[in-house]
């Protein structure tokens, strides 16, 4: 089996993969209820939050399913979002704004660039009722300045919509106090579920505001039907059951702190074994995820040699994405993965470099 150093999917546990085995179910009975309400229920306790203000809505599909649902049932008939972009993920925040027609408006930075708060504040004219960000650009690995983002936000009263779908579960968000109504993420990222459930953490108050815009992925209609132990559609059940599992060994390996620590324990080693064989990294740790850190390529390396002779070697490499692709390669450190395998990393790019 390979080691997976791509951001999502992860390495399975044992636990999370036994899960995967359990009884089959039918979604109209009520053993599917009662997984869903408990899936729903941790997800909320993961960062604390309130089941009367929020709810925690599930979804069949990849993180992408996630982040559309939420600009789609969130921004009103009469809003307009600043989507902020500095990576791939922003701008497809704005893509799906312009499928959808919704009203938007892009604050664009170099893949990479930092978000400058006073540029953010000149750019939130009257007109703009939300801004959209992404948490952790997997692009580069920025961890984005959310505090400062939503601290100008809140100052002028707009919601915050953030995408979360490679920090969720293992970076610093404080829902209410950043002004947060709806965070996308996925099951499959620093959960370490499988791939195929998703979700949105919103706030109740935000929903059924505006006129339906997906039938697929309007939040209203799941938020009705889960709240009566329903669903409008066929959920993923083996996901869901998984998802359950990773939940619960989240909770008991102490939660998202505990989750951050110990991914910057194995970048930490990443970070300076490679630095140590000439591998820079990208950005600064004070401005990386715990999740996901760019690495320059190697001298004389180019990616696909790096990428093949990695991975006869047991380890996935996640390339850069555009053009970034000719000059980076991230690593991203989730899901299991021992001591030995960060080890047994750095010396077989030090072989091969
Ligand atoms: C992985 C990721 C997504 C979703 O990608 P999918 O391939 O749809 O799962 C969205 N946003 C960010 C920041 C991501 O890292």
């Amino acid at each position: 089996m390979y080691i997976l150093l791509n951001p999502g999917p992860v390495n399975l546990s044992k636990r999370v993969r036994k899960a995967l085995l359990k009884p089959d179910l039918c979604h109209r009975e009520i053993e599917f209820t009662e997984l869903q309400n408990n899936i729903r229920q941790k997800l909320l306790e993961v960062y604390s939050l309130n089941p009367v203000d929020w709810a925690a809505i599930l979804l069949t599909g990849s993180g992408t399913s996630a982040m559309e649902a939420m600009l789609t049932s969130v921004v009103p008939d009469d809003g307009k979002v600043l989507v902020v972009e500095n990576g791939v993920y922003g701008e497809r925040l704005s893509k799906i704004a312009g499928i959808y027609n919704i009203d938007y408006l892009n604050l664009h930075y170099r893949w990479g660039d930092e978000i400058l708060p006073d540029e953010l504040d000149k750019a939130l004219t009257d007109e703009i009722t939300h801004v959209a960000v992404i948490h952790h650009e997997t692009t580069t690995g920025r961890l984005n300045n959310l505090a400062d983002i939503s601290s100008i936000c809140k100052s002028r009263n707009i919601p915050v919509l953030v995408d979360g779908v490679s920090s969720f579960a293992a970076e610093e968000i404080i829902f209410n106090d950043w002004n947060v109504i709806a965070c996308a993420a996925t099951a499959n990222k620093c959960l370490h579920g499988v791939p195929g459930a998703s979700f949105v953490i919103c706030k109740r108050e935000a929903l059924g505001l505006n006129k339906q815009r997906s039938l697929y992925l309007d939040l209203d209609t799941y938020l009705q039907q889960q709240d009566g132990g329903g669903t409008p559609f066929t959920q993923s059940i083996q996901c869901f059951y998984a998802l359950e599992e990773a939940l619960d060994e989240h909770y008991e390996q102490g939660g998202w702190k505990a989750r951050n620590e110990m991914y910057w324990n194995r970048m930490d080693r990443v970070r300076e074994g490679f630095d140590s064989i000439g591998i820079n990294a990208l950005l600064e740790k004070k401005d990386c995820s715990s999740v996901l850190n760019s690495f320059y390529l190697p001298g004389k390396t180019d990616y696909s040699t790096l990428h093949d002779e990695l991975k006869k070697r047991g380890f996935v490499i996640y390339a850069g994405q555009g053009d970034l692709s000719r000059s980076i390669f991230r690593i991203s450190l989730m899901g299991e993965i021992n001591d030995d395998a960060i080890q047994g990393l750095i010396s077989s790019m030090a072989e091969i470099i």
